[in-house]
């Protein structure tokens, strides 16, 4: 049996110090309904749990500049349906509430949401080799069962996907994840948040030791006209995508003022591409258009035998989804 210890946080200052000054392998938890798998499974063996739900990061509220920030503790739930996010940014509250169940909505937190790890079996299996559990193992799902794995930006050493779906319409909007730190605050682009595996992929984000998501900020531009959250999964509801996208569209008649295209369910985390997004500025909203972005955007793409469905499927998910957004 290991020993956890279990505190609440009374302040950001103090949650960081206590996580950010000790050899010991510290977790913030929020609503826990990833972490608490995780220990379950024995693939998390934290020494000490702190508790942040009592710090003062339980609220929306907008900024100066017109756009919003989520507050870390705020639950997935509350942010889907809070009035100025149903309304300004429609897209997020679609991608949230397309993501795992009522009950576990009402439960995640939005720091949480950033911060679950991947679904690959092999991952929560410990008899198995992971490189991503334990460093230098090797990676089972290689040559293993990879239906739901990686066709984007993986490596040798790892080819798992980031779960979330609230983190892809982050990615089409430009959101910022704040931090705080012994360092002090600061902010990280969400596509910066998350980090590719590389030779190391159980360095899943660029978050330093001890720094603590305090909130997620959204710039004013939400595309609330012509969005769509696309998931493809194995059953309607309570299931993780197999590929999705969030496609946000600005449109002049049928000439594209800009342009979003973020993917889920391909790659180590969201995929997005804004200078590929560039080239099709101006340019006329059409099938052909958005045919050629989805080539664009997926060049390089490599199956591994189970998951080679997902390279056409990702294509057609792109154009209809982009079809979507401007028909709205
Ligand atoms: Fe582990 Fe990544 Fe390989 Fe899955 S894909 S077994 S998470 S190293």
């Amino acid at each position: 049996m290991n020993n956890i210890s279990f505190s609440k946080a009374q302040d950001i200052k103090s949650a960081i110090n206590t996580a950010g000054s000790t050899e010991k392998e510290v977790r913030y938890i929020g609503g826990g309904t990833n972490l608490l798998d995780l220990m379950k499974y024995r693939v998390e063996n934290p020494d000490q749990l702190i508790d942040i739900n009592h710090l003062d990061l339980s609220e929306i509220k907008s900024t100066d500049d017109g756009g919003l920030v989520l507050g870390a503790t705020v639950t997935n739930a509350d942010t889907a349906y809070h009035e100025k996010v149903e309304k300004n940014y429609p897209l997020l509250s679609e991608a949230i509430l397309a993501a795992a169940s009522a009950q576990l909505r009402n439960m995640a937190t939005n720091g949480g949401n950033l911060m679950q790890r991947t679904r690959c079996y092999y991952f929560y299996d410990t008899s198995m080799p992971c490189n991503k559990r334990l460093p230098g193992s090797g990676c089972a799902a290689l040559e293993g069962f990879n239906r739901i794995h990686a066709i984007l930006g993986a490596s040798e050493h790892c080819i798992a996907t980031h779960p979330s779906d609230m983190a892809v319409a982050l990615a089409a909007l430009d959101a910022t994840v704040l931090v705080s730190g012994k360092e002090g605050e600061r902010k990280i682009p969400i596509l910066e948040f998350h980090r590719l595996p590389g030779d190391t992929p159980h360095n899943e984000t660029n978050l330093k030791k001890g720094e603590l998501i305090t909130g997620i900020e959204l710039p004013k531009k939400g595309f609330s006209m012509h969005y769509a959250y696309l998931k493809v999964r194995d059953r309607p509801s309570y299931a993780f995508a197999l590929v999705s996208v969030a496609a946000a569209l600005e449109l002049e008649g049928d000439k594209i003022e800009d342009i979003r295209v973020a993917l889920g369910g391909v790659a180590h985390k969201p995929w997005r591409k804004p200078e590929i997004e560039k080239e099709f500025q101006q340019m006329t909203a059409s099938r052909e258009n958005f045919e050629a972005l989805a080539k664009k955007l997926l060049e390089g793409a490599t199956g591994y035998g189970d998951n080679d469905f997902k390279i056409p499927l990702a294509k057609k998910t792109i154009v209809r989804a982009l079809t979507e957004a401007m028909e709205k």
